[in-house]
């Protein structure tokens, strides 16, 4: 069909590609050297108890505000660093901070926070990974079993026998795993039966509808009870609005993570908010 356009067509699509092709490599110049100057930061969502409105955790995400194009989110960038080894250190460097961060909260005498860190497939696929994250949380002294990684069905389903392996290792040093999104991949529930996950996490794009959208509802009913027959806790992601919470809360889900509380907040903020919810007075979320 190309052909059939003529040269011109033909040039300018290629064109286009490289057009692309640079953009991308002009993108993981940028990251690499951001990660290099320190310019990323993680920022902390909180994850609240729906039964008594506590913060109990908090979701660590990454954050890049470059010089000129501004804030470039992650669903843009982390796809990209999974192209290189450049996700290998970017996950570490999250990693690392989140449980140093997590350390200076418990010596500050602020009360145990569960703090979930994203690993995406291109972690898993590394062959040092476990030995890797127990480094971390040894020399961090941050107490395993207060973190918790997230992992989509793309990661575990990649190289299930990999997967269970890792998991098995992960979670023999303490550490707590979820499975992210779900719903939005591919895993059979055979191999859910299998994986060691401690939690649940309703991805949000079937949140969004509750508690009009009768499919919405019926997939979130199922989802948390299957979830508490496997001995999980249910988390629903993406919870914006009180009708959500409450049709949640209707189904025993145990815990969520919203807008309706707060967007991914930096440290500093995130701990203003925990304190104004020990305060009593004012439950923020
Ligand atoms: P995720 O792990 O599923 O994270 C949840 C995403 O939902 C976050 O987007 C969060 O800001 C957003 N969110 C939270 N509450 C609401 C809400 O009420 N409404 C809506 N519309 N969105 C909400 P974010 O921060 O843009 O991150 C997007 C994805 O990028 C994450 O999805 C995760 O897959 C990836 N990511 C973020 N940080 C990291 C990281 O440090 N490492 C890795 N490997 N991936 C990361
Ligand atoms: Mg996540
Ligand atoms: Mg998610
Ligand atoms: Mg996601």
């Amino acid at each position: 069909k190309a052909k059939s356009l003529g040269r011109g067509s033909f040039s300018y699509y290629s064109n286009d590609l490289s057009k692309r092709a640079a953009e991308r490599l002009d993108m993981e110049v940028r990251l690499r050297r951001a990660m290099q100057q320190g310019l990323l930061e993680v920022h902390y969502q909180p994850q609240v108890e729906i039964t008594t409105g506590q913060i109990i955790g908090a979701e660590a995400l990454v954050r890049w505000h470059d010089e000129e194009r501004g804030y470039i989110p992650p669903d843009q960038f982390i796809p990209l660093a999974e192209q290189s080894e450049l996700i290998v250190k970017l996950g570490d460097w999250v990693l690392e901070q989140v449980c140093r961060q997590g350390k200076a909260w418990l010596d500050q005498g602020y009360p145990e926070l569960q703090l979930a860190v994203n690993l995406s497939p291109g972690q898993m696929r590394s062959n040092d990974l476990v030995t890797r994250i127990a480094e971390i949380v040894n020399r961090t002294g941050y107490p395993a079993r207060l973190l918790e990684l997230e992992l989509t069905e793309g990661a575990l389903m990649h190289d299930p026998e990999v997967a269970t392996q890792r998991l098995t290792e992960l979670r023999e040093l303490g550490i707590c795993l979820a499975l992210d999104d779900f719903g939005t991949g591919y895993s059979s529930l055979a191999y859910l039966k299998r994986f060691p996950l401690s939690v649940l996490k309703i991805d949000k794009s079937f949140v969004r509808g509750l508690p009009v959208d009768s499919d919405d509802c019926a997939i979130s009913r199922t989802v948390v009870a299957m979830g508490h027959s496997l001995g999980m806790s249910v988390l629903a992601e993406g919870v914006e609005t009180e009708q959500q919470l409450k049709y949640l809360q209707g189904l025993g889900c145990d815990i969520y993570q919203g807008f309706l509380c707060s967007p991914a907040l930096p440290e500093q903020s995130f701990i203003e908010l925990l304190r104004a919810g020990e305060n009593g007075a004012n439950q923020p979320c």
